[in-house]
């Protein structure tokens, strides 16, 4: 059986681009993280986006490389329209 928990998932940060990795256990976590490269806070609260969780399990057990997660406290300074 297959420990979904420890699954990792990776994903670019929103902010920088950066190249980051998460576990499943970890996005499950009511507990925030911060990008290694540019600390932006990414809220990974499975309360909040358990229909990306559940995503992210059912993707995990086809063994993707990556996987798109949706940013929750994204800070808003698109200016493509300005
Ligand atoms: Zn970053």
């Amino acid at each position: 059986m297959t420990d979904v928990n420890a699954k990792t998932i990776a994903f670019q940060c929103p902010q920088c681009g950066c190249a980051l990795e998460l576990t499943i256990g970890q996005i499950k976590s009511p507990e925030s993280t911060h990008c290694a490269c540019c600390g932006v806070g990414i809220n990974t609260d499975a309360s909040a986006s358990s229909r990306i969780v559940e995503e992210i399990r059912e993707a995990a057990e086809k063994v993707p490389a990556e996987i798109t997660i949706k940013f929750i406290d994204r800070p808003e300074n698109d200016d493509d329209g300005a």
